[in-house]
């Protein structure tokens, strides 16, 4: 265990930084802990952005990792607005705004990443808006009311969270998406659920297109034209075009980077005292045996402690399963594992899809690769170690709901 007079340094001030923060103390350390964060707020979750409350069911405070009160009580040195601008892992120092260098003894890299953006005529007019941080969820309350006209560009995560909020807030919704909504992540199979939940709510699907460009009317968004030449009226356009890690320190630094900061098993970088965590950490997974980037919140809530431990000196192989939850009007689901398409040979389905009360298991060679439940809970154990197994599943048994998970 490092000595009280170690300093860590942790570089990122989400959900992966605070949670190793915690951790760090929670495991006996004793020394001084600096938490450097872009950000003006303290560390908070992004899931509620997108769900609870941009719908206006949660309370904002709902979002924050920790009471503001939190950081001075655990000793921990939390300085907001204040991004780290250099990393020197030779001096093992790193460097702040104006300059100033602090010291470290170990340094945790949670970056996170940033919401692409729009490359299209138009896209710096007033009424296009992100949804990475919270004061962009705060300005998305504001304009998905009742009876605007909203487009969405793009059919992800973020795409369909905010189409569901925006309907539910009674908005006019058309969502721009070259390909079907989330059938990269998920596949034809299941996305059609997807695309039928949201054109059943009244979603609007341009599927197939993408944005030309984003026309205005008194310097504000008046509609988007599409690359077939249709125009769509609206006030709000609400980009979800994916992310891209934020490597430029860890890259200016001379760590290894590719898609990501390159880590190992126990979330080391190249550098022995420098380590990363969550969506900026690309590491090698030891059950799934490959490199991995993930970009989900429950990557972030356990990557950041296992860093930390793994800081302490403590043996640390990271191999949690990729896990993802999503809440769109009344339909709830949960995805454990990693079965991109390209990746499984088949889907089985288990229970009611019209109804929307099922799992879906992602095959490949006989074994399950990943599965989702929908509107079905407490299964997320019973998936994994279906996963975690290894073993051949018969179909059949499989998808018979009359079968235990605990019996395969
Ligand atoms: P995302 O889930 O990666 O989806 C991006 C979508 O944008 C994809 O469907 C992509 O299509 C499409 N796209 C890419 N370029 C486009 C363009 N020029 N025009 C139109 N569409 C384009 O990313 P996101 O929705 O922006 O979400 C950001 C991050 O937050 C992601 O990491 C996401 O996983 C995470 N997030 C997670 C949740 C959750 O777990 N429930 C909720 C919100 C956000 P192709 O894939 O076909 O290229």
């Amino acid at each position: 265990m490092p000595d009280e007079d170690s300093r860590f340094v942790i570089v990122g001030g989400g959900l992966a930084g605070a949670k190793a923060a915690e951790t760090l103390r929670a495991e006996g350390f004793t020394g001084e802990i600096v938490l450097l964060a872009e950000e003006f707020e303290r560390p908070y979750e992004r899931p509620p952005l997108s769900k609870g409350y941009l719908l206006g069911t949660d309370e904002r405070d709902k979002a924050f990792v920790h009471p503001r009160e939190w950081y001075s009580e655990q000793r921990i040195d939390l300085q907001t607005a204040t991004p780290a601008t250099a990393l020197h892992p030779a001096e093992h120092q790193v460097e702040l705004p104006g300059g100033q260098r602090l010291d470290y003894d170990k340094l945790l890299l949670v970056t996170g990443a940033r919401a692409r953006r729009l490359d299209v005529p138009g896209a710096g007019l007033r009424g296009v808006h992100y949804l990475r941080r919270i004061e962009e969820a705060d300005m998305l309350r504001e304009v998905l009311v009742d009876g605007a006209r909203v487009v969405v560009v793009g059919g992800g995560w973020i795409g369909l969270e905010v189409a569901a909020a925006a309907r539910q807030r009674g908005a006019a919704v058309t969502v721009v998406t070259p390909r079907p909504p989330l059938e990269s992540v998920l596949g034809p199979e299941v996305a059609e659920v997807f695309a039928d939940l949201h054109t059943e709510h009244g979603v609007r699907l341009r599927v197939g297109h993408g944005v030309e460009t984003i026309s205005p009317a008194d310097g504000r968004v008046a509609g988007v034209v599409l690359d077939n030449g249709d125009a769509v009226d609206a006030e709000v356009v609400v980009v979800g075009i994916g992310v891209t890690p934020a490597t430029e320190l860890a890259e200016a630094a001379g760590l290894e980077v590719d898609d990501g900061v390159l880590v190992n098993a126990a979330l080391r970088t190249s550098d022995p005292d420098i380590h990363a965590a969550g969506d900026v950490a690309n590491a090698a997974h030891p059950l799934l045996h490959q490199r991995i980037r993930i970009e989900h919140w429950a990557n972030a809530l356990h990557g950041g402690p296992a860093a930390a431990r793994s800081m302490l000196g403590q043996q640390v192989s990271y191999d949690r399963l990729p896990y993802f939850f999503s809440d769109q009007y009344d339909l709830g689901m949960e995805y454990t594992g990693h079965a991109p398409p390209g990746t499984y040979d088949h889907v089985v389905f288990r229970g009611d899809v019209p109804g929307r009360e099922f799992l879906a298991f992602w095959m490949a060679d006989g074994r399950v690769r990943a599965g989702m439940n929908v509107n079905i809970w407490d299964v997320t154990d019973d998936i994994q170690r279906l996963i975690r197994s290894g073993r051949p599943i018969d179909d059949i048994r499989l998808g018979d709901p009359r079968v235990p998970l605990a019996d395969l």
